[in-house]
């Protein structure tokens, strides 16, 4: 018997109040459906005895998932064993979806999830960015927003939510401190995109489900957080095989690093850890847009390899030039390869450093890097087994990001789905 005021520890070992433990317990079936049981989908028995709840709580939170398009049943699957086979569950793919967005140098992206992790649009424009204020920018990234918000409607979806992916160092309320390659200094996101056409907040207020009114205020209509942050958040739940402990590295026109270790991503004191671009790799080498000298992007960064193999003019968009590169460097051109390789160097040394003071045991390449990475692991490897002191008997793996060059605007829109999932009451309906 729990006594008024008392807490329960949940499985986790962290206190769960009485007020809550709805919550708790819906997350848990969305949980259990998720992971399947055997590689089908769970029946609601399954559910009961995988939890340990009663199959009447497993009925009554699964009806009001279902109720809140969180959840749908499939046919039941034949299956060994005596007994008739139940209806299967399955997240919906018809409720609630994540919208993910990303403003970097030369272009902006836009993506909804749906709650199944299915992409159900995409828009990619190429633009540079640098010379554009940030107002106007944040109005072209809102019309990218619009139609994304168009197009989850016309599917049946209704956002949840939104983040965005920003090259730049984030605070907790959105505003972008610096973000030197768009040389944005103290831009207060949330209010631009609200002073705006208010396009994201409309899509917001029109798509979604009424919230329950106590929890109104804790629904986010914006997220704003960095790039390389959110890609590695991402990559941390792009699949169940993937490594607890990494650092994902962005290669753009700046360099990011998002830092995850035992499962967490690590923010630093204030949030801005990551900011590998501009750890130095030649103390007195070159000027960066920082006010340092020889920081890493001035050397391993999108602009930086493209201009040492050759493709700086005529102007390509970025992505074709990156393409350019790729088959250049497949028929062994010289000055594909010296460059790649120089940029590898570089990653190397300044990712051998990150790796003897945190001990990660996993590098990703994202970003650009994600379609370079055959050709930018061997010298980043390289480096390691130079300089990292364990790497000798306990190896460090480089490799490609496995959602791609696209990982911070899906990581972006799986961190809305993912707040859906673990707090689903309140886009029930139903009283808790
Ligand atoms: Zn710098």
């Amino acid at each position: 018997m729990t006594q008024p005021g008392t807490v329960r520890v949940g499985p986790a070992g962290a206190p769960v109040r009485q007020a809550s433990l709805r919550e708790h317990n819906l997350a848990l079936v969305l949980r259990q459906v998720a992971a399947g049981v055997d590689g089908r989908p769970p029946s609601r028995a399954d559910i009961a005895a995988a939890t340990g709840l009663t199959r009447a709580t497993v009925s009554a939170l699964v009806d009001d998932l279902i109720g809140g398009r969180l959840l749908t049943e499939v046919e039941p699957v034949p299956r060994t064993g005596a007994g008739r086979p139940a209806q299967g569950l399955v997240l919906a793919g018809d409720g609630p979806a994540g919208l993910g967005l990303e403003i970097n140098v030369d272009y902006l992206a836009a993506c909804v999830m749906d709650l199944t992790g299915a992409v159900r649009h995409r828009e990619v424009r190429r633009t540079d960015l640098r010379p554009v204020p940030a107002t106007d920018a944040l109005a072209r990234l809102a019309e990218l927003a619009g139609r994304a918000g168009a197009a989850a409607r016309s599917q049946g979806l209704h956002l949840a939510g939104t983040a965005l992916a920003v090259p730049g160092l984030v605070t907790a309320a959105g505003v972008v401190r610096l973000a030197p390659n768009l040389g944005w200094h103290d831009i207060d996101v949330p209010a631009i995109l609200a002073a705006g056409t208010g396009a994201l907040q409309v899509e917001n207020a029109a798509g979604a489900p009424t919230p329950q009114a106590e929890n109104a205020a804790a629904a986010p209509t914006l997220q704003v957080e960095n790039e390389a942050n959110l890609a590695a958040l991402g990559e941390l739940h792009a699949g169940p095989t993937g490594p607890a402990t990494f650092i994902y590295i962005s290669g753009e026109i700046g360099i990011g690093a998002g830092i995850v270790l035992h499962g967490e991503l690590f923010r630093g004191a204030r949030g801005w850890s990551g900011e590998l671009g501009h750890i130095p790799v030649h103390p007195d080498g070159i000027d960066c847009r920082c006010g340092g000298r020889g920081c890493l992007e001035r050397y391993a960064g999108q602009e930086a390899i493209l201009a040492a193999a050759g493709l700086t003019g005529p102007p390509l968009p970025a992505d074709a030039a990156i393409g350019r590169l790729v088959e250049l460097a497949e028929r062994a051109d010289p000055a594909a390869l010296g460059a790649l390789a120089a940029a590898g160097t570089a990653i190397g040394v300044a990712v051998a450093g990150v790796i003897n003071l945190l001990d990660v045991d996993t590098v990703l390449l994202g970003g650009v890097y994600a379609p370079l990475a055959r050709w930018l692991a061997p010298p980043v490897r390289a480096e390691i087994r130079r300089r990292v002191l364990t790497a000798a008997w306990s190896p460090v793996a480089v490799q490609p990001a496995r959602l791609g060059a696209d990982a911070a605007v899906l990581g972006a829109a799986g961190s809305i789905v993912r707040g859906v999932l673990a707090h689903p009451a309140r886009w029930l309906n139903a009283p808790g």
